[in-house]
C-alpha cells in the first residue's frame, strides 16, 4: 500500500512527526528495524527538559519553543491515548562548588531571566533548606524551576498510539535497507526486498541516519555519542529537583528511583556499559548526594545518542526535494521532539515551518 510519508525511525523523532501529520490528516507508514517502538536512544535518555539558554541562538530558541509545547502536548496525549507521559516541572537545581563554577552559572541564569525565565542564585544554607540530602562541600546554586522531566519511553508510546488512533501505520522489526530512485525523487524504500512507495520520505534514524543519507550520495556525519546512565532505588526519595553538577544530572522519578547521568563517549556503536562508565556517574552522582551511597543500586544502562556539529540536522537533503532528514538531536532529542515533530508536519503539508529551518539545514553540514 503507498502512503503520503514514509518515515524511517520509530524513535521519539519520528513518532512525534508521524504524531503530527496524523493530525493534519497525511497517510503514514512508519518503520523501524526494532520489534517495538523507541527501542534506541529514545528509550535510553534521563527525559531532562532544560530552558536553555546558551549563546548559539537559534538553537536554544528551538529548545524553548518545544518546552512551551509539553504542558498542553502532555495532556493532549493523556486525553486521546490515556497514557501518562509523567511531564513534571521538577525544576533543577544546579550546584557550584567554586567561584568559576558559580561565576558560570550566575551568567546563565541572567541569560536565562532575559529569555522570560526564571532563576534563583541561593547560598549554601538555602540549598540545603531546599535540598537537604545535597553535599555539606557545595558553595551555592541557582534553581530554574521551569525545567521539567518526562518519562520518555511512556512519551513515544503515547506519541505511537496518538499516531496510530490518527491513522498511522507502524511496520516494526523490519530495517530500511534501500531506496527506489526516480531521476532526481526517491518513490519508495526497500524493506526485505519488498518495496514500499512514498511521495515524501523522512529519515529520522537517529545515529544510523548518516548511513542512510549516504546511500542517496549525501554526506552527513551524524555519529553515535554513547551515555551511561545508573538508576538507584531511593525510598522515601531524597531529592525533589533535578540536581545538576559535576558534570553530571541526579534525577528523581515519580517511582521512588534516581537516575544518574551521563557519560558523553564517541566509542562508535556500541552500546555496552563499562565499569568506567558506571564508576564516574556514582562517584560524581554520591559526592553532589552523599545519601546515595546507601542506596540500592538498580542497574546500569547505555544508549547512542544521534551527534552531529551544529546539529539537529532538519530539512530536506541536498539535491532530493522529497527527501527530508530530522535527526542529530544528540543530548536534547526529547526536549526537541515536540518542536520538530510540528516543524517537520509543517514543512510536508505547507511548505512553510513556523520557525525557520534554514539555521539547521542539512547544508550547513
Ligand atoms: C544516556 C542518554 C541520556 C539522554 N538524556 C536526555 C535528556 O535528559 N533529555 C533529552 O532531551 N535528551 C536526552 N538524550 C538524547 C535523546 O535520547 C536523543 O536525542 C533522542 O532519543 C534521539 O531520538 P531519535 O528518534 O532521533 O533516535 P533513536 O531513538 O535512536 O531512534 C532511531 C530509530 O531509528 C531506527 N533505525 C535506524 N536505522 C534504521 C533502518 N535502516 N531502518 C529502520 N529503522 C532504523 C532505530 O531502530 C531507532 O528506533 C539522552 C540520550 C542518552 C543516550
Amino acid at each position: 500500500m503507498d502512503s503520503d510519508v514514509i518515515i524511517i525511525g520509530a524513535g521519539v523523532i519520528g513518532c512525534a512527526i508521524a504524531y503530527n501529520l496524523g493530525k493534519a490528516g497525511v497517510k503514514t507508514l512508519v518503520i523501524d528495524k526494532a520489534d517495538g517502538v523507541g527501542r534506541e536512544a529514545s528509550w535510553a535518555g534521563a527525559g531532562v527538559l532544560t530552558s536553555h539558554a546558551s549563546t548559539r541562538e537559534p538553537y536554544p530558541e528551538l529548545c524553548r519553543a518545544s518546552l512551551a509545547i509539553y504542558p498542553s502536548l502532555a495532556d493532549e496525549l493523556k486525553a486521546s491515548t490515556r497514557i501518562d507521559i509523567e511531564f513534571i516541572q521538577s525544576g533543577t537545581l544546579s550546584l557550584f562548588f567554586d567561584e568559576e563554577e558559580k561565576d558560570g552559572l550566575i551568567g546563565l541564569a541572567e541569560r536565562r531571566i532575559d529569555r522570560g525565565f526564571s532563576a534563583e542564585v541561593l547560598t549554601a544554607e538555602q540549598v540545603w533548606e531546599i535540598e537537604p540530602a545535597v553535599s555539606r562541600s557545595v558553595v551555592g546554586g541557582v534553581r530554574f524551576p521551569e525545567d521539567a522531566q518526562v518519562r520518555n519511553p511512556k512519551l513515544v508510546r503515547a506519541l505511537s498510539k496518538g499516531a496510530v488512533l490518527s491513522g498511522a501505520r507502524f511496520l516494526l522489526g523490519n530495517p530500511v535497507d534501500g531506496f527506489v530512485r526516480e531521476k532526481d525523487r526517491i518513490s519508495g524504500v526497500k524493506v526485505n526486498g519488498e518495496i514500499f512507495r512514498g511521495d515524501t520520505i523522512v529519515i529520522a534514524a537517529g545515529c544510523w541516519s548518516g548511513a542512510l543519507a549516504k546511500e542517496l550520495g549525501v554526506h552527513l556525519p551524524i555519529q553515535p555519542s554513547r551515555g551511561q546512565i545508573v538508576l538507584v532505588d531511593t525510598m522515601p526519595l531524597v531529592l525533589r529537583h533535578t540536581i545538576d553538577g559535576l558534570g553530571v544530572y541526579v534525577v528523581p522519578r515519580s517511582d521512588g528511583k534516581i537516575l544518574i547521568g551521563a557519560t558523553v563517549e564517541f566509542v562508535g556503536y556500541d552500546k555496552r556499559t563499562t565499569l568506567v562508565g558506571v564508576q564516574q556517574m556514582i562517584e560524581a552522582g554520591t559526592t553532589l548526594i552523599p545519601k546515595l551511597a546507601e542506596m540500592s543500586f538498580t542497574q546500569a544502562w547505555a544508549g547512542l545518542r544521534p551527534h552531529i556539529r551544529n546539529g539537529p540536522c532538519l530539512g530536506k537533503l541536498p539535491g532530493l526535494d522529497n527527501v527530508i532528514i530530522a535527526s542529530g538531536h544528540f543530548k536534547n532529542g526529547i526536549l526537541l521532539a515536540p518542536i520538530t515533530g510540528a516543524l517537520i508536519s509543517e514543512l510536508i503539508t505547507t511548505g512553510v515551518p513556523s520557525l525557520s529551518l534554514e539555521p539547521f539545514s542539512p547544508s550547513m553540514n
